[in-house]
């Protein structure tokens, strides 16, 4: 499998770039509008064919870049089915699984920081990677006070779905806001801070109702756009 992790600094987002070098067919999660040219150009220098863009939920931070990469390439646009965006090509849900090339990209729904948010795992047979969005981020995790966030949603979504696969599973999360890139599911269960070790689900809903954090600041035009995969009015 040929990887990358790619940056946006503005809204602190993991793009990661996953292909299947025998067929050099390759999937954006979650890419970003502004960095659309930067993937472009890390797809290129890879020799690979963009066939998806793949959106783990509705994003109210960032703009997502499916249907300018779309416009550029002939991709196709997988969004959560429950997201009901316009303008995607692919419905996704859990259990049909996304083929790219000899690559099965496995969605997990896992609602709570939104009701849409799905999970993406690929084993390719040399451990598997799970894309975890905005469910969960190393040692945290997605805020769940707009989108029909929902704590109590998100505590099974992580415990249940994500912190039962294999614990040498890597974990890649959809943002950090502290230059960190990389976890396992064995030291999330462990150490996360929220949602780890004994964490009941009492205390969960605690903390999170305590955050008290600003709205994002580009909610306005953010969720709107990705409504429509990212595409202009
Ligand atoms: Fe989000």
């Amino acid at each position: 499998m040929l990887f990358r992790q790619l940056f946006e600094p503005q809204s602190s987002t993991y793009t990661y770039l996953v292909g299947c070098a025998d067929s050099g067919e390759a999937a954006l999660i979650d890419p970003v509008l502004e960095t659309a040219e930067r993937d472009l150009a890390e797809l290129a220098g890879l020799g690979l064919s963009l066939r998806f863009t793949i959106e783990t939920h509705i994003h109210a931070d960032h703009v997502t870049g499916a249907s300018a990469l779309r416009d550029r390439t002939g991709c196709r646009c997988a969004v959560p089915a429950l997201s009901g965006a316009d303008r995607a090509d692919i419905a996704v849900t859990e259990g049909e699984a996304i083929r790219v090339g000899k690559l099965d990209i496995h969605p997990l729904h896992t609602p709570g920081h939104t009701d849409d948010h799905h999970c993406y795992f690929i084993d390719d047979g040399d451990g598997g990677r799970i894309f975890t969005g905005d469910a969960l981020l190393i040692d945290g995790c997605g805020r769940t006070d707009f989108q029909n966030g929902d704590s109590a949603a998100l505590y099974a979504s992580v415990r249940e779905k994500i912190f039962s696969l294999p614990p040498d599973t890597l974990v890649y999360p959809g943002h950090d806001y502290n230059s960190r890139h990389v976890s396992s599911v064995a030291q999330e269960r462990e150490r996360n801070p929220r949602l780890g070790g004994g964490r009941t689900v009492e205390e969960f809903i605690a903390i999170m109702a305590g955050l008290n954090l600003p709205p994002p600041k580009k909610i306005d035009i953010a969720v709107p756009a990705n409504r429509r995969c990212g595409a202009p009015d």
